[in-house]
Order: C-alpha cells, then sequence, then structure tokens
C-alpha cells in the first residue's frame, strides 16, 4: 500500500492565486515537431480544474537532456505551443527558468491564464537539486502542485524542492496513477499476472522480487526472456544476455511462477526487411538472433492473459519498431485489450506500442511514466511523493 498523499482540494486557493505546476511535458519530438502529445494532454484534467478556480498557472517541465545549458533545441516552445491549442488560449513561454524576466511575467499573468517556463534542464540546479534553484522556483508560486508522475522518482529540484515551503498538492494524473499502481500491489484481484518483457533484465529484476510476492504469473518475453533461457540451459545464439543475471533467473524460475517462451523468432540481421526464421526457444543457431517471442509462446501468453482478473504489462514482447518482429507484442497488446478483468500497461514503449497498435482504449490504465511506475512497484514510494506529504 502506498501512503496517501494530499489532493487538489486541500489548496488555498483563491481568485488570482499562482500555482506552480510541475508537469511532465518530456514529448517525443522530432525535428521541432511533438510526436506524441499523450502527455500534454493528460495533463488537462488538472489544468481545466485549476482554471476554473480562477488561479493561474504557471507551468514547469523537463524535457530531454539538455544536461544544465541553453540548447534551443529542447525549448519548450513546441509545447506551449500545443497547450495553447488544447486550451484554446495562448500560453505565453517565458524567455528562462527563474530568472528575473519570469518574476515579472508571472506577475503579470492575469487570473484565469496559463504560462510556461523555459525547460527546468537548462538550469544546472534542477538535477543538482540544487536550493538556491528550488528557492528561486518556489518563488514564482503561492502554492504547488505536482502532475510530474514521470518525473517523480527523481529527487529534482522542482520535484522535492517547493513543497517544503508552501501548500502543495497531487495533480489528478499523479493521483491516479498512485491510486492504479498501489492497488496493484494491495490486493490486487486474483489471478493476478505481470507480462514482462523489454531489454534490460538487470533494470527490471527487482520490480520482479517484488511482484512475485504479489503476482500469481509472470510471462517473460522481450530480451530479457534469454537470459533466463540460459538460465535453463538453451542455446541462444547471438540473442542478448546478461550473463551475470543467469543465477538469479535461475532462483525466480525456481519459484515456479514464471513462464519463458517456448518458440522464438530469430533473424541474423535487424531491419525492417530482415529475413526471420520461427525456432524452438532452446535450440537458437549459432550466428541468428532472438527478436520477438514465437506464435505458440505468444498463444499460451495470450490465453494465461484471458483467464486474468489483474494483468500488468511492462515491456514489449520483441523489436516491435520493426514489422518482421512485432507479431508476438501485437498478440499480448490484444490479449491484453481483450482481457475483462483489470488491466495495466506501464513503460514507455509497451505504452506506446499500445497506442500505435490501437488497443490503448481497452485497456484500463496506460501509465505515463515507465521508470517511476516499476520504482514505485518495487520500492512502495518515491521521492516526489514523499515530498508532498512533508
Ligand atoms: P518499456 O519502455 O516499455 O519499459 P523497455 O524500455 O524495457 O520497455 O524496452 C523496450 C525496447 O526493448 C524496445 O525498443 C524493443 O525494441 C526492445 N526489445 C524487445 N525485445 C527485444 C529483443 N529480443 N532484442 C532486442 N531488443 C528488444
Ligand atoms: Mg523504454
Amino acid at each position: 500500500m502506498v501512503d496517501p498523499v494530499p489532493q487538489l482540494e486541500s489548496l488555498p486557493l483563491a481568485k488570482g492565486t499562482s500555482v506552480l505546476l510541475r508537469a511532465d511535458f518530456n514529448v517525443p519530438l522530432r525535428d521541432g515537431k511533438i510526436e506524441d502529445d499523450l502527455r500534454i494532454t493528460a495533463s488537462l484534467p488538472t489544468i481545466t480544474w485549476l482554471l476554473e478556480r480562477d488561479c493561474k498557472i504557471v507551468a514547469c517541465s523537463h524535457l530531454g537532456r539538455p544536461k544544465g545549458k541553453v540548447d534551443p533545441a529542447y525549448s519548450l516552445a513546441p509545447v506551449a505551443q500545443r497547450l495553447g491549442e488544447l486550451l484554446g488560449a495562448d500560453v505565453a513561454l517565458a524567455t528562462g527558468v527563474a530568472d528575473f524576466a519570469s518574476i515579472g511575467q508571472v506577475q503579470e499573468l492575469a487570473a484565469g491564464r496559463v504560462m510556461m517556463l523555459e525547460n527546468l534542464r537548462f538550469e544546472p540546479g534542477e538535477e543538482a537539486n540544487d536550493p538556491a534553484f528550488a528557492t528561486n522556483l518556489s518563488e514564482l508560486g503561492d502554492v504547488y502542485v505536482d502532475d510530474a508522475f514521470g518525473a517523480a522518482h527523481r529527487a529534482h529540484a522542482s520535484i522535492v524542492g517547493p513543497p517544503h515551503v508552501m501548500p502543495s498538492a497531487a495533480g489528478r494524473l499523479l493521483a491516479r496513477e498512485v491510486e492504479v499502481l498501489s492497488a496493484l500491489l494491495d490486493r490486487p484481484e486474483q489471478p493476478f499476472v505481470v507480462v514482462l518483457g523489454g531489454v534490460k533484465v538487470s533494470d527490471k529484476l527487482g520490480v520482479i522480487d517484488a511482484l512475485l510476492d504479489h503476482c500469481d504469473q509472470l510471462l517473460i518475453g522481450g530480451a530479457m526472456a534469454f537470459t533466463f533461457l540460459v538460465a535453463q540451459g538453451a542455446s541462444v545464439g547471438d540473442s542478448l544476455v546478461e550473463e551475470h543475471q543467469v543465477k538469479h533467473c535461475l532462483r525466480l524460475l525456481e519459484t515456479g511462477k514464471v513462464l519463458v517462451p517456448t518458440d522464438v523468432v530469430v533473424t541474423q540481421e535487424i531491419s525492417a526487411d530482415a529475413a526471420a526464421r520461427h525456432v524452438a526457444a532452446q535450440a537458437i543457431p549459432d550466428g541468428w538472433k532472438g527478436v520477438d517471442i514465437g506464435p505458440e509462446t505468444a498463444g499460451t501468453y495470450a490465453d494465461v492473459v484471458a483467464g486474468a482478473a489483474t494483468v500488468l504489462w511492462n515491456g514489449p514482447m520483441g523489436i516491435f519498431e520493426l514489422a518482421p518482429f512485432a507479431a508476438g507484442t501485437r498478440t499480448v497488446a490484444e490479449a491484453v485489450a481483450d482481457c475483462r478483468g483489470f488491466t495495466v500497461v506501464g513503460g514507455g514503449d509497451s505504452a506506446a506500442a499500445v497506442r500505435e497498435m490501437g488497443f490503448a482504449g481497452r485497456v484500463d490504465h496506460v501509465s505515463t511514466g515507465g521508470g517511476a511506475a516499476l520504482e514505485l512497484i518495487e520500492l512502495g514510494d518515491l521521492p516526489g511523493l514523499q515530498a508532498l506529504r512533508k
């Protein structure tokens, strides 16, 4: 059970109250254009709630990794523009982050309007959690709202600083993420099935340990499957393996709750027009690399998911970005969409897969935070949530 955090209703708000809103507008950009605006639309419930109460909103976020320096390629300008379009009202972008000029702009902001600060990571103090930077930021609002679930696992200045000095609460998005993920840890309806894939086993072993206590079955796909297969004594050809995790995987297999692929899709070359073969998971030929779960495995996983009362899925089953290796991820995504139980998809790439394949509307909750969701499941709390309870 994750301890509750203060909600918007707890804030002392009046007409013209200035709200420092930490959002997660870390959207994928290509050539200055937003490829997917989910993180912006996801912030609208909190923003409209605050605007209905005639607050003024000073929104801030990080975007990419400009590493403490101003870099126009990471300007929040496209985000401010898109948010303005969604709200039907201009969202002015400050020239800096928490400098003298932004203070002036905040003072001129009218009640019921939104402005945005520049990329928090243009300032080295953000990631370094510099108290002086946190103080400058805090001066831009009377109250603080954190709706940046995707950044709640980082002890950065904009996440943990303001709650020390001003009334603070979780926005709707953050609150919903905590509610859903907390429910998964706290008496999930059984059978509770977890599907895990993606690249690195080592990133996810902590979460697997935490989940094994709660779930009935764990289905393994993605690149991490090959480390489990090696633990079973399989030959995996040129597939990705984390040798130093083999022993840990063996221990996890001994719980009897873990299913690994019985067949896989292999290739000699990772490209969109690559020739792919379908082989038994225990005997991948030398020179070939496993890039997706096979149809038999996908079918088994889909059947297990169909019978689940609760499903948590993190990490694609294969290199779904390339059509020849996307079938396993698609089959599992469809099974999750069709499942009548409570279904949650977390993880940046898995969420993208579910959306691109058109299944997002039939999943109960698509988490906006990958790392944050896994860390909350693993540790039961996050720095950003702890800060809000201060
Ligand atoms: P998420 O963001 O959902 O948590 P990860 O970041 O852990 O997921 O992993 C996503 C990536 O894993 C995808 O880019 C996908 O191409 C890759 N992947 C999946 N299966 C394999 C595989 N067998 N070999 C190499 N990469 C893989
Ligand atoms: Mg990822």
